[in-house]
């Protein structure tokens, strides 16, 4: 028996070839498509206005499979995570951030990441594999029919949506994962899927500047990039990537990148390490690296406080230093951000928590200790709050 084809995997053309594979017309594959990612079937009986004969051969050669969901919270304010099972003992994580007039969800790329910067844990964890395209699509796929069936919203175009953003800001490198995440981007996009426009899906990188280019041509959306600190020598250390592609590259892919991109500036996030970067001179060094007379780089910056982990051995600024830093880029015109994570423990930091988990014993106590600390810390514990300075 051949393995069933899984659609979650087939971006729009894929799909259009695979349903000419078996003898359909291409506006088959835009009714199917319709049917997955706007009605999130899972099922081909219930895909009426197709033929029967087309759901029988579907059924016996195609399946619509999302990762498993290990755990499923939502604290009191509505943050949502699921824990999702990609196999061999690995767990991603997606989170829902409800806001007043958006709702954000972020995903994750890879189990692992192979970048190892000093401040993540994900990093810390090693390289386990890259997602396919079905694990990365099924996380906003799943995300998006679980939110409406809670709260009772039907599927479909007309059900209000409930995942107006996209973050690609999980575990993992996108562009490290290059193809799988850029057709998971082309589906997010997609009027016959998720329709969302490019300046509301964000992919975050920590710099891997040829994927840039690369991103630019194939699939042009809002731009992050962890920068964290404000010359070499010091990211070399935070970031390895930064021997490869240091600074002036970076910062002049940024610069490409703008002519492409839907948004007229670059998101630098900046996790905030007490003593490490986060110093008055760093601040001023910055402004002079994006506003240098020969490549400046229309920017803004988000700082975020680190979430401490015990291995790091790196402890978060303090909330006056980070103000100040805040400060200085606000005087030389930047739009500064503070990301702001309510609790101190790593465990249910954003972005920790599946970074930490091997197996599922481990996840069933994580989530126990989620519980408990939102009890404990109040019900903002492990949410982002993002707040203008
Ligand atoms: N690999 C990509 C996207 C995932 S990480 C990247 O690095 O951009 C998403 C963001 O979380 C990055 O800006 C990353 O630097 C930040 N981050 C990682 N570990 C963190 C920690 N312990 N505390 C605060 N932010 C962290
Ligand atoms: Fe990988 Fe991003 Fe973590 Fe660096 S910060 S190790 S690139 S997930």
């Amino acid at each position: 028996m051949t393995a069933l084809t899984n659609l979650l995997d087939l971006d729009p053309e894929q799909l259009i070839a695979y349903c000419a594979e078996l003898g359909e017309k291409p506006f088959r594959a835009k009714q199917l498509q319709r049917w997955i990612h706007q009605f999130g079937a899972g099922d081909f009986d219930a895909m009426t206005d197709l033929a029967k004969s087309l759901r029988e051969k579907l059924k016996t050669r195609a399946t619509i499979a999302a990762p498993a969901v290990i755990s499923d919270h939502t604290s009191a304010d509505g943050t949502r995570k699921w824990l999702l099972d990609v196999g061999q003992g690995n767990a991603v994580e997606t989170v829902f951030i409800p806001e007043e007039n958006r709702g954000t969800l972020c995903i994750s790329t890879q189990a692992g990441c192979a970048v190892n910067c000093r401040f993540c844990s994900t990093g810390k964890q090693g390289f386990s594999r890259n997602l396919s395209v079905g694990e990365i699509i099924g996380q906003l796929w799943m995300a998006e029919f679980e939110l409406r069936k809670t709260k009772g919203i039907e599927p479909g175009p007309k059900g209000e949506r409930q995942i107006t953003n996209v973050v690609m800001m999980g575990m993992g490198e996108p562009l490290l994962n290059f193809e799988p995440t850029v057709t998971a981007l082309k589906l997010m996009l997609d009027d016959n899927a998720y329709g969302l426009s490019r300046r509301r899906v964000t992919l975050s990188t920590s710099g891997v500047v040829p994927m840039i280019d690369k991103l630019a041509q194939e699939c042009p959306v809002a731009l992050a990039v962890s920068l964290h600190a404000s010359n070499d020598g010091l990211r070399d250390g935070l970031v390895p990537l930064n021997k490869k592609y240091p600074l002036v590259e970076l910062m002049a892919a940024c610069k490409r990148y703008l002519d492409y991109a839907p948004r007229d500036f670059i998101t630098f996030e900046y996790c905030m390490l007490d003593g490490v970067n986060d110093t008055d001179a760093h601040a001023r060094e910055l402004v002079a690296l994006v506003q240098n007379a020969v490549n400046p780089v229309p920017c803004k910056f988000n700082l975020i406080p680190f979430n401490p982990f015990p291995e790091s051995g790196l402890t978060r600024s303090n909330n006056g230093r980070i103000k100040a830093f805040a400060q200085i880029l606000m005087d030389a015109g930047i739009v500064t951000t503070i990301r702001k994570t309510r609790g101190d423990d790593i465990d249910a930091a954003c972005g920790q928590l599946a970074g930490e988990v091997q197996d599922r014993t481990r996840v069933q106590e994580r989530m126990q200790k989620m519980a408990e600390y939102q009890k404990k810390f109040g019900k903002d514990f492990g949410r982002i709050v993002e707040v203008r300075t």
